[in-house]
């Protein structure tokens, strides 16, 4: 019997695999082995997604007439590879298949058991196709690496020209929110998993943040995936554009499409959804600035991100330019925090398992950085936290794009603000505790004085980026009083993080 492994992250109906059934030859298998339940402190609604999610695969596969052999949680299965191998030990098994995994650690330890690898067919390139790209370079480019995706996929192209004669519609994106405005509502699901969370419970497997098992709200099979991709597409691709980076309070979702878990699943492929924003555009129901801004974040960004990991791992998990040390304050893991926009990030992270991308970056991020947090609990932070993360996307965003930890071989400069930017983009300002455009003193603002102690602080290691020379310059001139002034505000702060 040929053993077909498949991982949670492989959850896609239309693998070339299923389109024979074959189950005197072929048995699939799907193990919650604890390693990877344990290799980072998850949410419990990113636990209750993937097993949920596996075992609707499961169902599925068995009603299309496939062999499928189960592994729960109760059978309490450490190691995945040794229990491959003792699969094969007992004869179960005769030769071991499997997708190739997504993330570097999974696929060392699976190449020496498994005896044949196939592609997932998901993604639009192949491992090696951002470094191929960018060969002899010393930076990536996100934008090169885009347009060469948009002439090799004819994705938003009219002959070897874009769609509208842009490349790239941000200028009209980045737009505040209006006062009063609201967004569509969000079509939820409302799954029972509160078998499946007792099961979690009574093995021990650690977990944090809410578990909303007796509504569980995210899809869990393609279907449901395709109702997701359906609702965004009709109600909310419109202003995708102009919002992508708004902030706003009690507004967790937005405009956002809520793809990621979907995607990263591959319950949904990546094709698929890019074409549904694109026929949208066509039809005439999007404009371009929205239809642009979502299809580059998926074609381009997700893309990109995947190959610098694999042109950068294993060394990247390691990486740490400003030598940061310091422990994540504890409020990361409560939300407890008088900052609002940070209170609000995480209190809906905690609650939804989801943050929409300028809060991730440009909130909870920006404030790890300059707070000098050490790159390995932020990462271990977002990997655990979100229903999306997975090591391949998350950390090249989180070391690379908003840590820099990387010293700018994704982003060519450190994703850093002070208050007023977070106050330009979001309305949070208006009902927090600090004052936004005080910069030192008790009710200052937190970022304003630690975006200026960053700055000084690693003063050599970014003076030469021709993209910071101003922020020096400013600095320079602002005389002696105020520097000391915002210095000691910040020494303060980092003093006294628990409490902020
Ligand atoms: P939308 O805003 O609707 O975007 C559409 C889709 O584009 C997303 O579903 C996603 O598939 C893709 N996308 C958008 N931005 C990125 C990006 N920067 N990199 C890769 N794909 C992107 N994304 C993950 O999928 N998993 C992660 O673990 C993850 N960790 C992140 C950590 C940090 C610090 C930051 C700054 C970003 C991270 N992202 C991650 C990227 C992005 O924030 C999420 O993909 C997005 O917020 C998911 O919500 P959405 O589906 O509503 O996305
Ligand atoms: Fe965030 Fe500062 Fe605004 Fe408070 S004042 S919400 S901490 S940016």
């Amino acid at each position: 019997m040929i053993g077909r492994l498949i991982l949670g992250d492989q959850l896609n109906p239309h693998h070339s695999w299923f389109s024979q059934v074959e189950p005197d030859k072929v048995c699939y298998y799907l193990v919650e082995a604890f390693e990877e339940l344990t290799y980072a402190p998850h949410h419990r609604q990113k636990m209750l997604g993937f097993l949920g999610a596996m075992r609707a695969f499961a169902d599925h596969l068995r009603a299309q007439g496939h062999s499928v052999r189960y592994r729960s949680v109760k059978d309490r299965i450490q190691d995945l590879p040794a229990f491959l191998q003792s699969e094969k030990n007992a004869g179960h098994v005769t030769a071991w298949e499997a997708q190739e995994p997504d993330e570097y650690r999974l696929d060392q330890a699976l190449r020496s058991i498994v005896d044949r690898m196939v592609s997932s067919e998901h993604f639009l390139t192949e491992r090696p196709d951002v470094a191929t790209h960018f060969t002899g370079k010393k930076t990536y480019l996100m934008e090169s690496f885009y347009r060469m995706m948009r002439k090799k996929t004819g994705i938003l192209m009219e002959g070897d020209q874009p769609v509208g004669g842009q490349w790239n519609y941000d200028a009209d994106n980045r737009q505040a929110w209006p006062k009063g405005h609201q967004a569509p509502p969000i079509p939820f699901f409302s799954h029972d998993l509160r078998d499946l969370d007792r099961e979690l419970d009574e093995v021990g497997l650690p977990r944090w943040g809410d578990s909303r098992a007796a509504a569980f709200p995210w899809p869990l099979n393609r279907e449901e995936a395709l109702q997701v991709l359906d609702a965004f597409v009709a109600d909310r691709l419109v202003h995708f554009g102009a919002y992508q980076d708004a902030l706003v309070d009690h507004a967790p979702f937005l405009y956002h499409s809520l793809l990621s878990f979907a995607l990263n699943t591959k319950m949904l492929q990546p094709l698929e959804v890019i074409q549904a924003a694109e026929d949208a555009y066509r039809r005439g129901q999007a404009p371009l600035n929205s239809v642009e801004g979502f299809i580059r974040q998926i074609l381009g960004w997700r893309e990109f991100v995947r190959g610098i990991y694999w042109a950068e791992m294993p060394e990247y998990g390691h990486l740490n330019f400003f030598q940061h040390e310091k422990p994540l304050p504890s409020w990361f893991y409560t939300g407890q925090t008088s900052m609002r926009c940070v209170a609000q990030a995480i209190q809906q992270s905690l609650s939804n398992a989801y943050a929409h991308h300028i809060q991730r970056l440009m909130v909870t991020g920006n404030l790890a950085l300059l707070l000098g947090s050490h790159p390995n609990e932020i990462d271990q932070w977002y990997l655990g936290i979100y229903i999306d993360a997975l090591e391949w996307v998350e950390q090249p965003n989180t070391r690379g794009m908003s840590q820099y930890a990387d010293g700018g071989k994704l982003g060519s400069k450190p994703y850093v603000s002070s208050g007023a930017y977070l106050h330009k983009m979001s309305n949070h300002c208006a009902s927090c505790r600090y004052k936004v455009r005080e910069k030192t003193g008790p009710d200052a603002c937190p970022f304003n004085a630690l975006y200026w102690d960053f700055h000084d602080r690693h003063r050599d290691k970014l003076e030469k980026n021709p993209r910071i020379g101003m922020v020096y310059r400013t600095w320079d001139r602002m005389g002696t009083a105020q520097q000391t002034a915002l210095l000691e505000r910040a020494h303060w702060i980092h003093e006294n993080v628990e409490d902020l």
